[in-house]
Parts: structure tokens; C-alpha cells; sequence
């Protein structure tokens, strides 16, 4: 896009005129930021509207990614970025005497999602649009996204996230292409005229759900895709007669709140409506689409891809289903076989307590319909399977059993492909948690790796990084990443590798500048930054870190003459489900910590402990370029990819890692001499699993530095810490340590304790740092994306990146 500086300048100068009739000088912040987004939505509105078309005269095939949640960050310097303007705004603002950084911090971050899952479907919008794939976000617009978190005296406190209080400058309400979705009432099937058989629905109740359009631009390529959030309102024929308040708060709380979990399953009715809202309302609003092309439905699936992203959606199976028999008059077999060529699912954990399962009774009251039908889908699973594979093998595949129903069972029965997320999540999917349906549907299961957009997590959020890479490689790596390669070729370049400690150090200086003015904690950026940011869960295992801070800084307190080791800060970013009181325990723990720690004068700021409040999008961008040290640390099997591991590692950090996940991709890449490993390995946790022969118990009692520990959380040692000092204590001890923290803590202490010396080895360390970011190129979700277009969506994708 072709926009000079004067005339950005012209038309801020402009646009603020029409919105405020004022100065420049006499607007707020605030005013000058809605400003300059409706400046930038202006620019993005073009390519919008003629991709729009573009897609609409090729007829190309479309992609509808439904998600429950979406976590893009913040939009303005993205989209400035991609339109390729950031740096002529940046110099035309300050022209103005506007300073561009002060609007930036002003925009809300939509937190809509709790973390990995609606990070990756951001990332992918982003690489749809950059790769030219056509495609659409399908998801909920939560009035209120995931709460706000604070700390007071150490425990984690939950606000209202109240992110629309001021104008969002990027959504576009389209009430014309809003849809009725149909809850609860009585359905019966009747024969109409024609002898076809109808649904006859009475006593239902009716949610208008009216779509937010989000522009997601395409880096530097003039595609501009769609994001679409449902929002629930009361439908227009029930504005005058039977509206109460009772039901207007019910009708609005379908779309008020994200629920703040994604590792339990919760079982509220209120979770069941929101998933069949936005599934109700997108495949509606794709059908609509699709009548209009002229194309006969039986070649849907030529033209419509639907991916459904983890279990949540999953309902759009029977939805299809319902509106291709209902609505269209299809056969059964018709309709079934077009429904499976349309959809596909990923898979994101084989956690048990976070796959979804639905009471019977619950569904066929909510969707009568849909219950009918997943009935029917069931029944004919089971009539199919059970002569090839006998009762029982056929009975652990269904759908509905002892009157509960298995969402991801249906997701697999009802899509063409099922994919999992890292390769060693893949393979167990296979070989254990969907063994069954590996053996019936082999040619279903498949990999995709997930990825990261390097434009966020390097291009925004790291420019100095950005700019020094570019000076070695040239720019053709910011398109097409795996260029990043190049860099190899300059690891004994002793400038290179000085100039990348200076980027690194300017970066720990910016994020320490930060931690003191927002916390008050003093760090130095000479220290070692090890950083830990995720959500908070107990197989993530944060507590297997905190557990190595405090050997650390006992070893310290003990060794009286002050033991040389470099600084270490460790940094944690993480927000508990506020129902999850393990995790709640866990960080009141790390507080207490930093609290001892940060506070003892004795130990000369050789340990810091930052516990950053609120982590989300934004935060990462600030800490992730910052990293000396990722902390991917999950018990192994358990983190199906994890993406943070990527983002660090795209910034030179280095992985203390398990083979879990994508890490050990990232060590096939990078080779093990570039990472810190340490744990047991999948046999082996299988191996416990299977002889039932683990006793965290003898750990304890023949590990005296560990047992110190340990009996530091709960004798008095930690000041301010009491119950939650012996719930975790417990978990350990008496209730066998779950995650096996005490199995893998002497291995973790041994790779912890390599980092000193490394360090030191300032051209060693600079050489594994260039080395990771060498090799980070091929995580971009652009290639993702590109592997989800030939082998799962069959669309098309520009081929030159
Ligand atoms: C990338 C990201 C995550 C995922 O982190 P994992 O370590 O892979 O669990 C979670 N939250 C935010 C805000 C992220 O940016």
C-alpha cells in the first residue's frame, strides 16, 4: 500500500477534525489513539473489501476456523506493520508532536482467550492472511475476556477485564448478517407436502446473534481476512412483547464472560450454550454464504472448509448435519458424507479432566435437535463398527456412553482428518489416548506441529533483534522465515555475536526499567534472566522451579563466604483458573518466595524473584525478548506443543527443557548441545504408569538437600506462607506427586547448574543464542498454516513463501 507521510498526516489531521472538531493538541490520549485507529481501519477497509470480492469471483475455497477463543494482542502496530507504514506513522506523528508509543499502550489487549489454544488461533488468522489462504475466524465477542489478575498480600485476586469499555476501534457490527440460534423447546418430525420429513419445533427460545467483523491483515501482501465474533442479543420479533429483565440478562450472559479454563472441563449449561451459539450462528451464516454462489450442496466440501479447533466446536458436526437434512432435504447418507469432507478437528491435550463430556440429559435439553441427531450419528457409528470390530472395541469408540457424551469421540467420527499438535503428541494419540480410532481411521490421524508468527513474537516485539538480523541476512527472512537459516553462517563472527549480547542487554535493560517503575523490584540486567511464563497448572510445574530457587538461595545462605554464581532473576508470568486452588497455592508460594528472597540483604541481589501480575499478550512481547533462559518444563507426555517455547527461542533464549511436546522438535532442530535437557523421557513415565512402582516418599528420604526443601515449605522457613505451605507439601508426600517433581529434581538442579558456566562463556552462549534463532525459522505458523492448506483444508495458499 502506497501511503506517504504527508499524506498520513493530512489525514489524521483530518479524521480527528471529523471525530472531535478539535486540535491535535487539545485531544486526549485516548482520543488521539481512536483517531489514529480509524486512520489505519480506513487503510485496512480497501483491501478488505477487494479480497472480499476477490474471493467471491474466483469462488475460492474458504476455510472457517471455529474457536472459542481468540488471543490476537494488540492490533495497531500489527496492522501498521503489515500495511507497511510503521515507521512512516511513527515519524509522521511525531512530526505532529504526537508520541506513538503513549497510543500504543492505550489500546486494549482483548484477552478472549486463557492461553496456548487462543494464542495459536490468533497466530493463525495471521498467517492466513499473510500466505493468501482465504480464510475466516469463527468465535465468541465476550463482553468481558479473561479476568484481570492481581496480587494482594501474595494471593491472586480476579477483576473484570472491562476491555470494550472504551470504543474498539477494529470491530465492525454487521447487524444484516446476523442469525437466530435456537435453544431448548420441544422438537418433533413430521411429514410435510412433499413427504419429506421436517422438524416441528414449538416453546423455543430465540438469541439474536449479531457479528463483530475484525479486519486480520496480511504482512504486506493487500489480503485482508475476517475475524468474526458472535455477540448474543435479544431478537428483534421480541423486543416488544414478552421481553423481561430475567431474559435479557440470560440472553446476554451467553456472550458476557470467557470462561477463565482451559485445562478442566466445567460442566455448566452455560458453557454448552456458548459453544452452540457461535457454532449455530457461523455454520448458518456459512450456508447463507454458500447458497449464494449457485453451487449445488453436494459440492460443499469444495468450497468450505470447517476446522474445528479443539472440542468446543465440535457441535458443528450435527449442525451441519441438521441444516443439510433439514433445511436442504438431503439424505441421511448425502448429508453425512458431505459433513465429513467439510470438517476437520484438532486435538490439543489428552489430559482426562479437559476432555469434554456432556451429560445426555443436559443436551437434549438444551438442542433437542442436535441430541437427535448426535443419537442417530451414534447409532449408526455403532451399526457400522461393531461387525468389523466386535461389541466391545466398538462400544470404548461411542459417542454416547453410560448417558454421558463424548465430544472429541465425535469429532473424530464426523471429520476427515484429526490432527495433533507436536509430533510425541501425535504419536500418542495414535499409540494411546485414541488407540481405537487410530486402528479404525488411520488415514484420519496427522501431524501439525504448531507455530508462532514471527511478525508478532520478532518483527513487533523485538526491533532491535529484528534490525541487527537484517543487517547480516538482508530482509527476505521476514517473509520467508526459514531464511533465519543464513544467520548460521556467522557463528565465530565475533562482532556479530557482541552486537547480539548488546540487543539482548538493551532488551533486559528495557524490561528491568519496567519491572522497577510497575513493581518497585530492583534487577539487573546483568543478571541472568530465567523466565517461566504460561498458565498456571501443576503439570506445567512451575513448582519444580520454585523448589530449585529455594535450594538455591538455601545453598547460598549456608555457604558463608558467599558462593560465586552469576545473578539470577527469575521471572514468572502466570494466571490460575480462580477455581483451581492448587494453582492459587502455587503462586501464593512463589510471592512468599520472592518475598523472602528479594528482601534478604544477605544474599547481595544474587537471587530476584519478578512475579509479574496479569501476564497476557502484551506482557509476553515485553519479557520474551528480554530471556536468557525459557523454562519449558512440563512433565513429560503431558504438554501436548506448548508455544512459548518457540517465541523464546525465536529470541535467542536458551531451553531448559523435558522432551516434552514441541521441545523435542526444537532439540532435532538445534541439536542437544544448544539446549539444556533434563528428565525422564515418555518410556519411562509410561513405565511408572504401568508397574505402578513410583514412591515419591524414597526421594524425600534419601535426597537431604530436596528434603530441605521441601520441609521449607512447611516449617517456617517461608514466612507468610501456612495452609497452602502444607497442601503442597501433601501433594508431594502423601498424595505421591502427580507430576513427578521429585523424580526429575536432581536432573533439573544438574542442568540448572550448567547455566553459570555457560554463561561466563559469554562467545559460547552468544553462539547457542545465534544458533536457536537460526533454527527458530521453521516454527513460523506460516508454514503451519501452509501444511493445514495442502494436506487437511485443500486450499489454496500463495506458493512463493
Ligand atoms: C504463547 C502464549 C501462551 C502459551 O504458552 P505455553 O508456554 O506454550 O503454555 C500462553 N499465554 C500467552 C499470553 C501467550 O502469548
Amino acid at each position: 500500500m502506497k501511503i506517504s507521510k504527508e499524506h498520513f498526516k493530512k489525514e489524521y489531521r483530518r479524521s480527528l477534525t471529523s471525530l472531535y472538531a478539535s486540535e491535535i493538541h487539545d485531544l486526549t490520549p485516548l482520543e488521539q489513539y481512536i483517531t489514529l485507529g480509524s486512520v489505519v481501519k480506513d487503510y485496512t477497509a480497501q483491501n478488505w473489501m477487494q479480497t472480499k470480492k476477490e474471493y467471491q469471483q474466483d469462488q475460492a475455497k474458504q476455510v472457517y476456523y471455529f474457536s472459542i477463543e481468540f488471543l490476537p494482542g494488540k492490533l495497531l502496530k500489527s496492522n501498521l506493520l503489515n500495511l507497511g507504514i510503521l515507521d512512516k506513522v511513527r515519524e509522521g506523528l511525531a512530526e505532529l508532536g504526537v508520541d506513538f508509543a503513549k497510543l500504543e499502550a492505550i489500546e486494549a489487549d482483548p484477552g478472549l482467550g486463557n492461553g496456548g489454544l487462543g494464542r495459536l488461533a490468533a497466530c493463525f488468522m495471521d498467517s492466513m492472511a499473510t500466505c493468501d489462504v482465504p480464510g475466516n475466524g469463527n468465535g465468541i465477542r465476550y463482553r468481558y475476556g479473561l479476568f484481570k489478575q492481581k496480587f494482594v498480600n501474595g494471593y491472586q485476586v480476579e477483576l473484570p477485564d472491562d476491555w470494550l469499555r472504551h470504543e474498539n476501534v477494529w470491530e465492525t457490527r454487521r447487524e444484516n448478517k446476523a442469525e437466530i440460534v435456537r435453544f431448548f423447546g420441544d422438537v418433533h418430525l413430521e411429514e410435510d407436502a412433499n413427504g419429506q420429513i421436517k422438524p416441528v419445533y414449538s416453546h423455543t427460545e430465540d438469541i439474536l446473534a449479531v457479528p463483530y467483523d475484525t479486519a486480520m491483515t496480511g504482512y504486506e501482501n493487500d489480503t485482508v481476512n475476517n475475524l468474526r465474533l458472535w455477540s448474543a442479543e435479544i431478537p428483534p420479533s421480541e423486543e416488544m412483547d414478552y421481553f423481561s429483565e430475567e431474559r435479557r440478562k440470560s440472553i446476554h450472559s451467553i456472550s458476557e464472560m470467557l470462561y477463565p479454563d482451559d485445562s478442566n472441563y466445567d460442566g455448566r449449561l452455560l458453557r454448552l450454550k456458548q459453544e452452540y451459539f457461535f457454532v449455530s450462528a457461523g455454520v448458518q451464516s456459512i450456508i447463507r454464504y454458500y447458497r449464494k454462489l449457485g453451487v449445488p450442496m453436494e459440492h460443499l466440501a469444495e468450497k468450505i472448509s470447517i476446522h474445528i479447533n479443539d472440542t468446543h466446536p465440535t457441535m458443528c458436526i450435527p449442525e451441519l448435519m441438521r441444516i443439510l437434512l433439514d433445511e436442504e432435504g438431503l439424505s441421511w447418507d448425502a448429508a453425512w458424507t458431505i459433513t465429513m469432507k467439510t470438517c476437520s478437528y484438532t486435538n490439543h491435550t489428552i489430559m482426562a479432566e479437559a476432555l469434554e463430556k456432556w451429560p445426555e440429559q443436559m443436551v437434549s435439553n438444551l438442542v433437542p435437535r442436535i441430541y437427535q441427531i448426535i443419537c442417530e450419528i451414534n447409532r449408526r457409528h455403532l451399526d457400522s463398527m461393531s461387525p468389523l470390530y466386535g461389541v466391545n472395541f466398538t462400544q470404548r469408540t461411542a459417542i454416547i456412553q453410560d448417558g454421558i457424551i463424548h465430544m472429541a469421540h465425535l469429532a473424530i467420527i464426523g471429520s476427515h482428518s484429526v490432527n495433533g499438535v507436536a509430533k510425541l503428541h501425535t504419536d500418542i494419540l495414535k499409540e494411546k489416548a485414541l488407540h481405537d480410532f487410530y486402528l479404525a481411521y488411520p488415514a484420519r490421524f496427522n501431524n501439525k506441529t504448531n507455530g508462532i508468527t514471527h511478525r508478532r513474537w520478532l518483527l513487533l516485539s523485538n526491533e532491535g533483534l529484528s534490525d541487527l538480523i537484517s543487517d547480516y541476512i538482508g530482509t527476505e527472512w521476514k517473509k520467508k522465515p526459514n531464511e533465519l537459516y543464513l544467520l548460521k553462517a556467522f557463528k565465530e563472527d565475533s562482532v556479530l555475536l557482541e552486537k547480539l549480547e548488546q540487543v539482548k542487554f538493551e532488551n533486559k535493560q528495557r524490561l528491568a526499567a519496567y519491572v522497577e517503575e510497575t513493581m518497585g523490584i530492583e534487577i539487573d540486567p546483568n543478571a541472568v534472566f530465567d523466565v517461566q511464563i504460561k498458565r498456571l497448572h501443576a503439570y506445567k510445574r512451575q513448582l519444580l522451579n520454585v523448589l530449585h530457587i529455594l535450594s538455591m538461595y538455601l545453598k547460598l545462605k549456608e555457604s558463608q563466604s558467599g558462593e560465586e554464581i552469576v545473578p539470577r532473576v527469575f521471572i514468572f508470568g502466570a494466571k490460575a483458573a480462580p477455581s483451581y486452588s492448587y494453582a492459587k497455592e502455587i503462586i501464593k508460594l512463589i510471592n512468599a518466595a520472592a518475598d523472602m528472597i528479594n528482601n534478604d540483604t544477605t544474599i547481595d541481589n544474587k537471587i530476584k524473584i519478578v512475579f509479574v501480575e496479569n501476564y497476557g499478550v502484551t506482557l509476553a512481547e515485553k519479557i520474551i525478548p528480554a530471556a536468557d533462559i525459557s523454562e519449558q518444563i512440563s512433565l513429560v507426555t503431558k504438554e501436548a506443543s506448548g508455544t512459548s517455547n518457540m517465541k523464546l527461542m525465536l529470541n535467542g533464549a536458551i531451553t531448559l527443557a523435558t522432551l516434552d511436546g514441541a521441545n523435542v522438535e526444537i532439540r532435532d532442530k538445534v541439536g542437544d548441545e544448544n539446549m539444556l535437557l533434563f528428565g525422564m523421557q515418555d518410556a519411562e513415565l509410561y513405565h511408572f504408569y504401568d508397574s505402578n512402582s513410583y514412591h515419591s516418599h524414597e526421594i524425600y528420604d534419601h535426597n537431604p538437600r530436596l528434603k530441605r526443601c521441601i520441609d521449607a515449605l512447611v516449617d517456617g522457613t517461608i514466612p507468610n506462607i501456612e495452609a497452602e505451605g502444607r497442601e503442597i507439601f501433601d501433594s508431594l508426600l502423601k498424595y505421591n506427586d502427580e507430576y513427578f517433581v521429585l523424580k526429575d529434581y536432581d536432573s533439573y538442579v544438574q542442568a540448572q547448574s550448567r547455566i553459570d558456566g555457560l554463561y561466563r562463556d559469554r562467545k559460547k552462549w552468544n553462539q547457542m543464542s545465534l544458533l536457536n534463532i537460526a533454527n527458530a525459522g521453521d516454527f513460523s505458523s506460516d508454514y503451519t498454516i501452509m501444511n493445514y492448506a495442502d494436506e487437511i483444508w485443500n486450499v489454496h495458499h500463495n506458493k512463493n513463501l
